[in-house]
C-alpha cells in the first residue's frame, strides 16, 4: 500500500517519510518508538510540593498573556481538578492561549504547590482520551512526534504488514501475532504489552538476519573455489618490497590468506581492524597473489573518493609487481570507460578498483578471482547475482574497521572466517585528545595555528553539513569565514561535503593531499578511511551529536604516520560521553563504552552500511535473542521448509551481491 494512500499524507509529508526510509505502509507500521513517555494521571490531593505530577483539570476563566521580556512569556489562567480551583502558569506557550477555552478540559504537567493554590505546568495536553503510554519516535525535521502518532494510527486500521517468523516458531515461543505486536508497540496500554511487542518483534528481525548468515555460511562451505598454485618465496618478495615492517597481526593475517588462497574451497573471509591498523596492505597481498596465480582482482570502496585514494596508493605498492590497475568511477567520460571495460573483458587490466558500481551490469571480466570490499556490507539489495550471472565464484576478502567484541562478530558474521588485526603499527604515537566546549575556542584556534606554523594538515569536521537533503550550507561556510578571520586569510581553506560533483571532491582530496590545502573543512565524508599521514589534527564540531565508534573512525584520519597528533571535541554536551574519547584510543574499549552510554549507540554502527541497522533489535541487549535465532534460523534452513515459503525465497534471491 502506498503511502499517499493514507489520509493526511501529501507529497510533501511523502518526501519526509522518505528521508528516514518509510517507502510505504509497511515501513510506516514497522517505524516503531525508540522510547515511551509514561503519563501517570494523579489525583491533585496527592500532589506534593516537589513531584513531577500529571493531572486532568478543566478550565475555567480565559487565559491572560503577559510578555515579560523578548522571548519569554507567561501564560496565566484559572482551571478545577476534583474540586479545587487553582491558579496555573506555563511560561512560553503563549501560542496555547486560542486553544485553551473555558470549559476544555486538559492535562496538565508539572508540580503543584497547595499552600499558594499555584501549579507551574512545564507542559499541557490537550487529547485525554489517548493512551497513557505516549510512543516518541526519531524525528526529522518538519515532522512531529504527534505527526507520527497520528499517520501510524491510521496506517494500522489498514491491516498491511508481513509476518515473518515461520509458522512453527510463532507456535513454539507462543508469540503474539504480528497485528497484535504492531498495535501493542505504538500504542501499549500497560508495560506487559510492550514486553510482549518487542520479544516477538526483535525475534521476526533477528530470525530473518540469522537466516541470511546462515545461507551464506551454507553455500559457502559447499561451494568450490580456485585452487591456486603459488611459491612461499612470493610472500617474502612482496614483504621485502614493503617501505616498513608488518605488524604481528598484519602477518597472521596475510598467512591466513594465503592458505585461503591455495586452498580448493573458496575464500571467505573478514579482516577486522581498528583504524589505522593497516588493512589495505593485507588486502594488497591478496590482490598480488590471485594475480601470480593468473586471475583478476576487484577493489570495491564505499565512496569514490576512497576508490582514487585506493588507486594511488596501490599502483605505489604494486609497482614492483607490474601489476596493470584500472579506475572505474563515474566521473570517467563516456570513452574512457568504454575503453577500460574493454580492457577488463579481455584481461588486460589485473586490478579494478572502484565503488560497487563495480558489480553492475555492463561490467565484464575475463578472470575476476578475487574480489575485496572495503569497509562495507554484504547484502547488497538490488545488485543482486550480478557475478553469479557471470558464472564465477571468486575468493572473497571483506575488510571492516568496526571494533566489535569476538563473540559478537562470530555471530553476526557468523559466515566469515576472521582475522582480527590489534596491533598498531610501530613508532605511532596516541593522538591526544581534548574535549572543549565552545568558549573554549580560543585554545583550539592556537593550538591549529601551531601545527599550521609545522606545515601540518588539520580536518575540520561538522556535522551540519551531514545531511544531503538539508544541506545547510550556510553553516559550513560561516565556519570558513570565521578560520579566514582568525588566521587572516592567510591559510588556503577547503570544503568538501556530499553535494559537490565527483571531479570537484578528486580536486579537492587532491589539493588536500599535496598539501595546498590546509584546512580541509568537511562532512563526515572523511570517516571512512581516508590516508594523509601529514595530517596531525581533527577539530569536530559538535562533537556531541556522534556516537563515540564514529568518533574514533573519525579521530583515525591522524595519527598516521611518527608526528604527535590531536584531536579536539568542540561540544557544551554530553561532555562526559565524550571523554571517553580522552581516555582511550581503543576501537575496541570505545564501542564497548558507547554501548553502555547509549545502548546501541553506532557500534556495528556504521549505520550507513545498512547490514546491521535494525529497526528494533539491538544487537548488545538482545544478544539472547540472537543466539537463538542463530539456532532456529539453521533449523529452518535445513529443514528446508523455507522452500514453501516465498518470503524466504525470495530473501535468498535478494541476498548477495557476491555469491
Ligand atoms: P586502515 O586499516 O584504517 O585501512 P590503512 O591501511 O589505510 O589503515 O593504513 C594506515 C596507514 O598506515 C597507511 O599510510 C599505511 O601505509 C600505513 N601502514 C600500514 N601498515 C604499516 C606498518 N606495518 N608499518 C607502518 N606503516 C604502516
Ligand atoms: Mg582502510
Amino acid at each position: 500500500m502506498e503511502l499517499k494512500d493514507i489520509k493526511g499524507i501529501g507529497l510533501q509529508l511523502e518526501k519526509k517519510l522518505n528521508n528516514i526510509n518509510i517507502y510505504n505502509v509497511e515501513d510506516l507500521v514497522e517505524y516503531y518508538p525508540f522510547r515511551y513517555n509514561f503519563i501517570n494521571i494523579t489525583s491533585i490531593r496527592k500532589a506534593t510540593e516537589n513531584d513531577n505530577v500529571t493531572i486532568k483539570a478543566t478550565i475555567v476563566d480565559t487565559p491572560k498573556v503577559s510578555y515579560i521580556k523578548r522571548n519569554f512569556n507567561r501564560l496565566s489562567f484559572k482551571a478545577i481538578s476534583e474540586d479545587i480551583i487553582m491558579n496555573v502558569v506555563i511560561f512560553n506557550r503563549a501560542f496555547l492561549k486560542t486553544h485553551l477555552v473555558i470549559g476544555k478540559e486538559v492535562l496538565l504537567i508539572g508540580k503543584y504547590n497547595s499552600l499558594k493554590n499555584a501549579f507551574t505546568a512545564s507542559d499541557i495536553k490537550f487529547n485525554i482520551t489517548e493512551n497513557k503510554i505516549e510512543p516518541v519516535y526519531h524525528l526529522v525535521e518538519g515532522l512531529t512526534n504527534n505527526n507520527l502518532i497520528k499517520l501510524i494510527n491510521e496506517s494500522l486500521k489498514y491491516n498491511v504488514y508481513h509476518d515473518h517468523i515461520p509458522n512453527n516458531y510463532l507456535l513454539k515461543y507462543n508469540f503474539i501475532s504480528k497485528k497484535e505486536a504492531l498495535n501493542f508497540i505504538h500504542f501499549p496500554k500497560n508495560v506487559e504489552e510492550i514486553k510482549a511487542a518487542q520479544l516477538r518483534l526483535k525475534y521476526e528481525e533477528l530470525f530473518e538476519f540469522m537466516f541470511k548468515i546462515n545461507y551464506l555460511k551454507k553455500i559457502n562451505t559447499k561451494s568450490k573455489g580456485i585452487k591456486r598454485d603459488i611459491s612461499s618465496e612470493s610472500k617474502q618478495n612482496f614483504i621485502s618490497n614493503l617501505p616498513f615492517t608488518l605488524t604481528k597481526d598484519q602477518l597472521t593475517a596475510i598467512d591466513d590468506i594465503y592458505n585461503d588462497l591455495v586452498r580448493p574451497t573458496r575464500m571467505n573471509r573478514l579482516v577486522l581492524g581498528d583504524v589505522g591498523s593497516g588493512k589495505t596492505i593485507v588486502a594488497t597481498y591478496a590482490i598480488y597473489l590471485n594475480y601470480l596465480s593468473g586471475y583478476q582482482s576487484a577493489l570495491m570502496a564505499p565512496t569514490e573518493i576512497l576508490a582514487e585514494q585506493h588507486y594511488k596508493s596501490l599502483n605505489k605498492i604494486l609497482e614492483p609487481f607490474n601489476i596493470k590497475i584500472g579506475l572505474l568511477t563515474g566521473s570517467l567520460k563516456k570513452k574512457e570507460k568504454d575503453l577500460i571495460l574493454e580492457d577488463l573483458k579481455n584481461g588486460d587490466i589485473n586490478l579494478i578498483i572502484g565503488t560497487h558500481a563495480l558489480l553492475s551490469e555492463g561490467v565484464n571480466f575475463h578472470n575476476l578471482g578475487l574480489v575485496v570490499t572495503d569497509e562495507q556490507h554484504r547484502f547488497g539489495v538490488g545488485q543482486r547475482n550480478t557475478l553469479r550471472d557471470k558464472g564465477i565464484t571468486p575468493d572473497v576478502l571483506y575488510l571492516s574497521a568496526t571494533p566489535i567484541p569476538r563473540t559478537y562478530a562470530l555471530t553476526i558474521y557468523g559466515d566469515l572466517d576472521l582475522s582480527i588485526i590489534k596491533t598498531k603499527p610501530q613508532g605511532r604515537l596516541e593522538t591526544i585528545t581534548k574535549v572543549k566546549s565552545e568558549s573554549e575556542i580560543k585554545d583550539v584556534l592556537y593550538k591549529m595555528l601551531e601545527e599550521l606554523k609545522l606545515n601540518h594538515q588539520i580536518y575540520v569536521v561538522s556535522p551540519l553539513i551531514e545531511n544531503n537533503q538539508e544541506l545547510d550550507l550556510k553553516s559550513v561556510f560561516d565556519l570558513k569565514e570565521k578560520l579566514n578571520l582568525a588566521f587572516n586569510n592567510q591559510v588556503n581553506i577547503g570544503i568538501l561535503h556530499g553535494k559537490l560533483k565527483n571531479s570537484e571532491k578528486e580536486e579537492i582530496m587532491q589539493d588536500f593531499k599535496t598539501g595546498k590545502i590546509k584546512i580541509l573543512i568537511s562532512t563526515t565524508v572523511i570517516e571512512v578511511g581516508i590516508d594523509v599521514p601529514n595530517s596531525t589534527m581533527i577539530v569536530i564540531y559538535n562533537a556531541e551529536r556522534f556516537g563515540l565508534a564514529t568518533l574514533h573512525q573519525l579521530r583515525g584520519r591522524v595519527g598516521r604516520n611518527s608526528l604527535q597528533s590531536y584531536c579536539f571535541l568542540i561540544s557544551n554536551k554530553e561532555i562526559e560521553r565524550l571523554k571517553v574519547l580522552e581516555e582511550s584510543n581503543d576501537g575496541f574499549y570505545i564501542s564497548e563504552k558507547d554501548y553502555e552510554l547509549r545502548g546501541q549507540g553506532d557500534l556495528f554502527g556504521v549505520r550507513q552500511s545498512g547490514d546491521m541497522s535494525f529497526k528494533i533489535a539491538n544487537l548488545k541487549e538482545d544478544y539472547q535473542i540472537l543466539l537463538q535465532t542463530q539456532k532456529d534460523s539453521k533449523e529452518y534452513l535445513d529443514s528446508e521448509n523455507y522452500k514453501n515459503d516465498d518470503y524466504y525465497n525470495q530473501v535468498i534471491e535478494n541476498i548477495s551481491i557476491i555469491n
